[in-house]
């Protein structure tokens, strides 16, 4: 018995001075390996003769945070199992024997079967543990003087676990654990594209992981030794660690939760308008520049960056072999992984033309009186330009031409507002140079530089046509218009802490400067709302009741696209929006670029996305409504759930939000397949349609709670838990002491999210008092 726990012991301590087991605390381990010179004239010669290696230990890499310490990035421990065949006995045979268990798993020693009990058994090889050919043990135990082979690189835990067993049960002295580190992102693709992701040496390759990598990576360790490599039960002879320093951590301006609700509708817009090329989100606080969200989409999983998972960059690769499929490959890897937000300028269309518009109020050569005149075309150096209202808008007034997006008026605009002028404010307005938003990989705009500017080029750029920025600055300088005249310089990290989560740095907004007066500003901000608020608004389809939200809609057009030869007019459709309208605090700006579906050359189909956002991010930012409902619309107090089927999700949402009633889009598809509850039914306003766009996901069912004998405020926060609808019938509900007597469905029945449940009310019986 007690012969027992010494050999237990003796092999723990055995496993001791075995691994180079940096998983234990690094003072710790900084006292266990002070110089030790077993003797100290004979280390003078043998660090001569004898093998002096230094092994790098990885310092911890610090973790990436949202705004709310929820965690993006971390670093997980891991390790690396690393192979010594120097020391291997000497005795050939036996050393045979080694490796043959450590690759095929002959001849592994035999456990008592009260431990086998305990620890369960030992049958596999080291092979099988990590799950590699036993060939790769073979070929490496070939290299007998070496002290250094990796085996696998960053095992997780329950394989190290195993390892370590294998080396106790079969007393193995040339095998070793070095703890590294693996980088992990618990949300996957979410925020991917500000995120980047690290290569396989733990360094940032992309995104913040490499724009941040000397704060996050911290200064690695050392540990010297000096092997005697004569035996190969005590092989340190000498042995040093040189501490390291952990990487501090970032935390973001990102918000988590408004992240999500931003890439669920790029991805349900990406889908329902077929998009060719990609769609673009930002979030951001227009005083400050923190970015909330910001996201391109198709993107990818920064736990694989490798893996290309979008279906059409998959399709763009099928039939290709070799060299060609390699070249495709690293180019789809590199698009996913771009973060086009503010690495690809396109043409913005007509939101610029609040810029044009602003520049035109603060120099004066346009007031809230000017009229602008359009039969449809304007002719510019003998050249006939379009509205995109073949027709014509007729005479327009200042609010009007923005509210319609005519082109006309905006050319007139701009030859009134002049070169030196339009020059002096593009270049104000942030757009001749880069944002210096913290991520890496921001491209410059390309514009006609003032010199070169004739009245043609003159007129296009009024309207937002011939130049490109990428969406960052047109969002920074659209935001300048209406946020008192500012342009803010647009940020995505605000702090960086230390492990103990101290503030190591503080990064403060900074306003580059004031462009236009807070006057034009105000004027702006009405123009906007106008585009929202009226009926003839470009962006009617962002009313959201309660709230002021103003806007303007783009479609850039994309001159530069050429197929063998010929020009292919493309478009990039796009909406940006603000609120609240007569004080903005947050605005956001999407783009599609090359939808092929829908109205596509209507920049309409991108103002529902930004609408659906709006519904989402509104509630949870907090945002308080800035009116009521009207009476008569109270007064309704129940709504016809109108038909859905086959129509776009987004444009699906704009008739119901018009009603009054929520929605949740379930599913990766095009369009809707099926709504609950259907049409015809009449929901409560206030209610929830579900929508659903796939098959694969068409049944969520749920429990129905049990509201008998629950008053009118507890049933509703229980139905609407469920997920389900609720129709109030019977009494009325005054004072709050009635109490539910029926329900349909009843209680603990399964029904689909979305059903309505209908409850029935009476008056309880009066109890004494
Ligand atoms: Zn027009």
């Amino acid at each position: 018995m007690s012969n027992g726990v010494n050999n237990k012991d003796r092999r723990n301590l055995r496993i001791l001075s075995l691994l180079i087991c940096v998983a234990l605390a690094f003072t710790l381990m900084a006292n266990l390996f002070k110089i030790q010179i077993l003797d100290g004239e004979k280390y003078q010669t043998m660090a001569i003769t004898q093998q002096l290696r230094e092994i790098e230990i990885e310092p911890h890499r610090g973790s990436i945070y949202d705004t709310n310490m929820k965690m993006l990035a971390q670093s997980a421990t891991v390790w690396n199992v690393i192979f010594e065949p120097a020391n291997l006995p000497k005795d050939n045979e036996r050393a045979e024997e080694i490796v043959k268990m450590m690759s095929q798993g002959i001849g592994l020693k035999k456990i008592k079967p009260e431990e086998e009990e305990k620890s369960g058994p030992n049958d596999m090889s080291l092979a099988e543990i990590l799950g590699i050919e036993p060939e790769v043990i073979e070929t490496k135990a070939a290299n007998r003087g070496s002290y250094y082979e990796v085996l696998k690189k960053r095992v997780d835990r329950s394989t190290y676990e195993r390892v370590v067993k294998f080396i106790q049960d079969n007393n193995i002295s040339s095998l070793s654990l070095v703890e590294t580190t693996k980088r992990y992102y618990p949300y996957n693709n979410l925020a991917s594209t500000i995120l980047g992701f690290v290569n396989d040496m733990n360094q940032g390759a992309y995104g913040l992981e490499s724009y941040y990598n000397s704060i996050l990576s911290g200064t690695s360790g050392r540990l010297v030794a000096a092997r005697n490599g004569l035996s190969g039960d005590m092989p340190f002879e000498y042995q040093k660690l040189y501490e390291g320093t952990d990487g501090n951590s970032l935390v973001l301006t990102i918000d988590a939760t408004v992240q999500q609700f931003l890439e669920k509708h790029l991805e349900i817009a990406y889908v329902e308008h077929d998009v060719q090329k990609w769609v673009t989100g930002i979030v951001m606080n227009v005083n400050t520049g923190e970015i909330l969200g910001m996201s391109s989409k198709p993107d990818f999983n920064p736990n694989s960056p490798m893996v290309v998972d979008d279906p059409k960059a998959q399709e763009r690769l099928v039939g290709l072999e070799d060299e060609k499929y390699a070249v495709q490959l690293q180019k789809e890897q590199q698009t996913l992984w771009r973060n086009k937000c503010i690495s690809d300028p396109y043409e913005p269309g007509s939101v610029f033309k609040l810029v044009t518009a602003a520049s035109s109020l603060d120099t004066g050569t346009a007031t809230t009186n000017s009229g602008y005149t359009c039969p449809g075309y304007q002719i510019v150096a003998g050249n006939r330009i379009h509205c995109w209202k073949h027709a014509g808008h007729g005479n327009l007034s200042f609010a009007e031409a923005i509210q319609r997006s005519c082109n006309p008026s905006f050319m007139q605009m701009g030859q009134a507002l002049g070169t030196a002028n339009f020059s002096k404010y593009f270049d104000s307005f942030g757009l001749t140079e880069v944002t210096g938003i913290d991520l890496p990989g921001e491209a410059s705009g390309i514009y006609h530089p003032e010199e070169k500017m004739g009245i043609a080029e003159l007129s296009s750029s009024a309207f937002g046509q011939t130049f490109k920025v990428t969406p960052i600055p047109m969002l920074t300088a659209a935001s300048a218009t209406i946020n008192g005249g500012y342009l803010v310089q647009p940020y995505v990290v605000k702090q960086v802490i230390d492990s103990d989560k101290n503030i190591v740095e503080s990064y403060e907004p900074v306003v580059k400067r004031q462009v236009v007066s807070s006057e034009t500003s105000e004027i702006m901000q009405e123009m906007g709302e106008v585009v929202v608020a009226t009926d003839e608004g470009s962006g009617r389809n962002a009313r959201i009741e309660g709230y002021r939200i103003g806007g303007k809609t783009g479609t850039g057009e994309k001159l530069d696209n050429f197929v063998d030869g010929e020009q292919v007019i493309e478009y990039i459709l796009s909406f940006y929006a603000f609120l609240p309208a007569d004080d903005p605090e947050y605005a956001v700006l999407i783009t599609l670029d090359e939808p092929v579906v829908g109205d596509a050359q209507s920049s309409t189909i991108a103002v529902p996305v930004v609408a659906a956002l709006l519904e989402d991010i509104i509630p949870y930012l907090g945002i308080e409504p800035s009116y009521t409902a009207s009476e008569e619309e109270e007064e309704e107090t129940t709504v016809m759930v109108p038909h859905l089927i086959d129509q776009k999700p987004h444009e699906a949402q704009i008739s119901l939000r018009q009603k009054g009633l929520k929605t949740e889009i379930i599913g990766d598809g095009a369009t809707v397949i099926k709504q609950i509850p259907e049409n015809p039914t009449r929901l409560p306003k206030g209610g929830t349609v579900i929508l659903y766009t796939d098959d694969t996901v068409v049944n969520s069912m749920t429990k129905v709670p049990n509201v008998i004998g629950k008053n009118a405020e507890e049933a509703n926060r229980l139905v609407i838990n469920a997920g389900l609808n609720i129709s109030i019938e019977g009494q009325n509900l005054e004072g709050g002491k009635t109490v539910v007597v029926a329900q349909d469905p009843p209680a603990d029945s399964n029904a689909e999210i979305g059903t309505i449940v209908t409850v029935y009310f009476t008056e309880p019986v009066a109890e004494d008092e």
